[in-house]
C-alpha cells in the first residue's frame, strides 16, 4: 500500500501502532494465555475434587454400613439363638427387632437383611420392612458361593460380593455379609443387601446435569451407575464399549477398565468432551470386596471454554480496537498528508510547464504552504510569460525578432501552400542609412530605427506579423493577403515613414525602400519567398529608393 521509508501516512501508523496498539496486544494476549491456564486448571482441579466426593461418599457408604453391621452381628441375639435352643422363637423375635434396626437406619438402600446358619438356612428375615414369616425362609444353595466366602471372613471383617440379582425383590443388589462367631468358631452369618440403585442416585445427586455427566464402571465395563441413562433394575446391566463406542471414548473406558486414572479428551460423535476418572477405593473396612468399580465425569469442551470464550470475546474487541486505531491512523494521516501529496503533484506539473493553482480550505501550515505554492505559481507564471515575450521581441525595437519571425515564417508558408490560401511578405530597408549614422551617430540612429518600428507597427494589421530582420531591415508577414492588398500596404508604409520621419531640423527626411512578394505566385518556398522579397526590394533600391516595388512585375 505504503513504504514507511517514503511516506509520512505509513509512519504515523507505524507510531501509532507502536506506542498504542502493540503494549496492548502484548498484555491482552499475555492476560488471555495466563487466564486461560488458570481457568483450565481451576475446571479440571473441580472435576477431580467432583469424582472424589462421589468416589469418596461411596466409600464412605460401605464403611459406615459395614460397621453397622458388624455392630449389628455383636448383638446377643445371634449368638443367643445357637447357645439357647429352649428359647428359639424369643432370639428370633429379638433378630428380627435388630434387622429392622439395621435397615431403619438404611431405609433407601438395604432391599433385604437376613440371618442364616452354617448350612444355608434362614432363620430370620426382612425384605423391606416386611419381617419374613417361618414358613417364607429359604435354604438358598443359589448363593453358596457368597455364604462360602462370607465364612472365610475373619470376626470384625465384612465381605463385599459382586452385585446380583435379589432372590426376594427380584432386582440388582449388592450383598454384604459379616460371619457371626461363637466361641471362636463361624457359625452363622449376617448379611445384608444393597440397592444398586442406590449407586445411580447417588451419582445423580451429586453430578450437575447442566454441566456434565458421570458414571460408574465395573471391571466387565458394565455400568454401575450413568446419569444419562438409568440402570435397569432388572435386566442385564449395560455395556460400556459396544460396536458403536466411537474410537476416543472406547480409548478411555480401556484406560478405566486397566485401572488408570487420569484426564482424556473424547467425541461422542456429536460433542467433544473432557473427562476425568479413577478407580475407586476397593478395601473400605477390614474384609474383602470383590467389585471394582471405576468412576468418571465427563464434560463438554465448550463448557470448559465457556470461561474462555469471554476471554475471546475480549481479544476480538481488541482486534477490532485494532482495526479501528489503524483505519483511523490511516485516515488522519491521509487528511494530514494529502494536501502535501497534492502539493508534490502539483510541483511536479509545474516541472512539466504547467501552472496549476492548488484549492484548499485548511487554514493550518499546510493550508499556508498551498497558499505560498498558488503564490510562486502566479509569479513563475508571470515570469514565465516575460520571459516567452522577451524571448521572441527585438530588443530595441520591440517588434518580433528575426528567429520568431523565420519561424512564423516557415509555418505560415506551411499553411498557405497546403490550403491554397494567399500570403504576403514586405520586407524594407532604410535608404542611406550607413551616411546617417556617421552623420548622427549610432545612437542617434538606433532611435531611429525604434521610431521606424513604431510608424510600421501603426500600418499593419492585428493579424500581420512585423519582425525586425536584421540591421535596419525590416520584415512584415501578411497572412491571407494577395500581391495587391501587401502592396497598398508597403506603400502606406512607405508614405507613413516619408511623412513622419522628419528630422527636428527640418531637413534629413528618412526615407524606406520596401520590396513585396506573394505566395502562391513569386515563390513555393519560406526561402523562395525571402529571395524573391529581396529581389523585389533591390529593384526598389535600383528604382532611385523610397519606393516600393513588387516581386512578380
Ligand atoms: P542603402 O541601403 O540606401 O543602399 O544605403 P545604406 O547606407 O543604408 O546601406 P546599407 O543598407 O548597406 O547600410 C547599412 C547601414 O545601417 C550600416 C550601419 O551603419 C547601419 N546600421 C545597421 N544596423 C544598425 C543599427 O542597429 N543601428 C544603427 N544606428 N545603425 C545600423
Ligand atoms: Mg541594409
Ligand atoms: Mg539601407
Amino acid at each position: 500500500m505504503f513504504s514507511v521509508k517514503k511516506s509520512l501516512r505509513a509512519k504515523f501508523t507505524l507510531v501509532l501502532l507502536i506506542v498504542g496498539i502493540i503494549p496492548l496486544m502484548i498484555t491482552s494476549a499475555f492476560f488471555y494465555y495466563t487466564a486461560k491456564d488458570a481457568l483450565f486448571k481451576n475446571v479440571f482441579k473441580e472435576l477431580k475434587w467432583n469424582i472424589g466426593e462421589i468416589s469418596g461418599q461411596i466409600e464412605n457408604h460401605f464403611s459406615e454400613a459395614g460397621k453397622d453391621l458388624m455392630v449389628a452381628s455383636q448383638n446377643a441375639a445371634f449368638r443367643m439363638y445357637l447357645l439357647d435352643p429352649a428359647n428359639r422363637s424369643n432370639w428370633v423375635k429379638e433378630q428380627q427387632k435388630t434387622l429392622k434396626h439395621l435397615r431403619g437406619l438404611y431405609p433407601d438402600i438395604i432391599d433385604e437383611a437376613c440371618f442364616i446358619d452354617s448350612t444355608g438356612q434362614e432363620i430370620s428375615r426382612i425384605v423391606f420392612d416386611q419381617i419374613a414369616q417361618e414358613g417364607e425362609l429359604s435354604s438358598d444353595e443359589e448363593r453358596s458361593s457368597f455364604f462360602k466366602s462370607a465364612f472365610d471372613m475373619d470376626e470384625g471383617e465384612v465381605y463385599q460380593g459382586k452385585p446380583t440379582i435379589s432372590e426376594d425383590t427380584k432386582r440388582w443388589v449388592l450383598p454384604n455379609a459379616t460371619p457371626v462367631i461363637i466361641n471362636g468358631k463361624k457359625a452363622a452369618i449376617l448379611h445384608f443387601e444393597v440397592t444398586m440403585s442406590h449407586f445411580q442416585n447417588l451419582l445423580k445427586r451429586t453430578i450437575n446435569p447442566d454441566r456434565g455427566y458421570g458414571f460408574i464402571l465395573n471391571d466387565k465395563g458394565e455400568f454401575m451407575g450413568n446419569t444419562l441413562a438409568d440402570i435397569n433394575e432388572s435386566a442385564p446391566f449395560a455395556r460400556a464399549i459396544t460396536d458403536g463406542t466411537p474410537p476416543t471414548l472406547r480409548h478411555v473406558y480401556e484406560r478405566m477398565l486397566g485401572g488408570e486414572s487420569g484426564i482424556e479428551q473424547f467425541t461422542d460423535g456429536v460433542k467433544d468432551y473432557y473427562v476425568i476418572f479413577q478407580p475407586m477405593g476397593s478395601v473400605y473396612i477390614k474384609g474383602r470386596n470383590d467389585n471394582r468399580w471405576y468412576i468418571a465425569y465427563a464434560i463438554p469442551s465448550d463448557r470448559v471454554y465457556v470461561e474462555l470464550a469471554i476471554l475471546r470475546y475480549n481479544i476480538l474487541a481488541f482486534a477490532s480496537t485494532l482495526v479501528f486505531v489503524i483505519a483511523l491512523a490511516y485516515l488522519i494521516g491521509n487528511y494530514i498528508t494529502r494536501p502535501i501529496r497534492e502539493l508534490a503533484g502539483a510541483t511536479n506539473r509545474v516541472a512539466n510547464g504547467e501552472m496549476p493553482k492548488i484549492t484548499t480550505k485548511r487554514e493550518d501550515e499546510i493550508g499556508q504552504l498551498s497558499e505560498s505554492f498558488n503564490v510562486m505559481v502566479e509569479a513563475v507564471k508571470r515570469r514565465d510569460e516575460a520571459l516567452k515575450a522577451l524571448a521572441i521581441t527585438d530588443g530595441l525595437t520591440g517588434v518580433y525578432n528575426y528567429r520568431y519571425f523565420k519561424e512564423e515564417l516557415e509555418k505560415g508558408v506551411r499553411n498557405s501552400l497546403r490550403y491554397g490560401r494567399p500570403m504576403s511578405l514586405i520586407m524594407l530597408d532604410v535608404d542611406h542609412f550607413k551616411a546617417y549614422n556617421d552623420a548622427y551617430g549610432h545612437p542617434q540612429g538606433d532611435m531611429v530605427l525604434k521610431k521606424l518600428a513604431g510608424v510600421l507597427m501603426k500600418c499593419v494589421r492585428e493579424v500581420d506579423l512585423p519582425a525586425r530582420y536584421g540591421g535596419e531591415e525590416f520584415v512584415v508577414i501578411l497572412p491571407e493577403t494577395v500581391s495587391e492588398g501587401a502592396f497598398k500596404t508597403a506603400e502606406r508604409i512607405r508614405a507613413k515613414v516619408e511623412e513622419e520621419m522628419i528630422e527636428p531640423g527640418g531637413g534629413n527626411i528618412i526615407t524606406v525602400s520596401i520590396g513585396v512578394a506573394t505566395l502562391p505566385g513569386d515563390a513555393d518556398s519560406g526561402v523562395s519567398l525571402i529571395e524573391a522579397v529581396d529581389r523585389a526590394l533591390y529593384r526598389a533600391k535600383e528604382a532611385g529608393r523610397n519606393r516600393v516595388k513588387r516581386a512578380g512585375e
